[in-house]
């Protein structure tokens, strides 16, 4: 049996087919995997549990069809879906897990996470971050109205993409000293992460031990899934 792993599909109704090949890979293989996590940005954006939203509704409903054929979904907030509460939760069934988790994969612990804690080289992100992740700011803007949500979104993504615009390659990529950091602290060997849309296999050096960190890739063009079995993890691009 087979653990997967996926992230990074930036959902949106203005982009069906990657839905459309979601769906179609929760109907297939991940009813027949032993678990399917999610390590964030499913979502292009989340607003909130409360948004009436049709799209996001009909990708709930797949996610919970998957749940009920017994297959467990666990979900970890990305950057751009950390508003996903346990509204979401209560209605799919799908769990929601901290950032990082420890993972017990065949014996051995992996480290999950979204990745983007990581990116510390990019200190105006990390600013933002930190806002945005605390629990008083996200109260106060679930207070907003949806409009005033959806506005705030618009002008974030603007700054988002202006700011990506302004910076290299490798101050947005995770800094691979506050990587290993990480795996020391939680005493693993092996890491699963999204956010940098950079698929790969690194080899690490924690303890002065080598280590695996696999950076799983995103949907935009065609799906990428990490297959984890008792022969090991397998990175895989899914054809659209
Ligand atoms: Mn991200």
């Amino acid at each position: 049996m087979t653990t997967l792993f996926i992230s990074d599909l930036h959902l949106q109704a203005d982009r069906p087919e990657i839905g459309d090949q979601l769906i179609d890979f929760l109907k297939t293989e991940a009813i027949a995997a032993d678990a399917l996590f999610i390590l964030g940005d499913l979502f292009e954006s989340w607003i909130g549990d409360d948004d009436p939203n049709e799209y996001h509704e009909s990708i709930q409903s797949a996610l919970g069809s998957v749940v009920k054929t017994g297959t467990p979904v666990f979900f970890m907030h990305g950057n751009r879906d950390f508003m996903i509460g346990t509204k979401f939760s209560h209605q799919t069934g799908v769990q929601l897990l901290p950032d990082p988790f420890v993972l017990d994969m065949y014996g051995k612990d992996v480290l999950l996470s979204h990745g983007d804690a990581y990116c510390t080289d990019d200190v105006e992100y990390q600013a933002v971050r930190t806002m945005t992740r605390n629990p008083e700011w996200q109260a106060m803007m679930l207070q907003k109205s949806v409009a005033e949500r959806r506005a705030f979104v618009a002008q974030a993504r603007i700054d988002s993409e202006a700011h990506g615009q302004s910076i290299s390659e490798e101050i947005s990529d995770v800094n691979v000293a506050a990587i290993e950091e990480a795996m020391e602290k939680h005493n693993v060997r092996l890491m699963v992460h999204g956010h940098t849309h950079r698929p790969k296999v690194h080899a690490q050096t924690v303890n002065g031990r080598t280590a695996k960190r696999i950076v799983l890739g995103d949907w935009h063009e065609h799906g990428s899934v990490l297959r984890w079995n008792q022969r090991g993890p397998r990175l895989h691009t899914l054809a659209r």
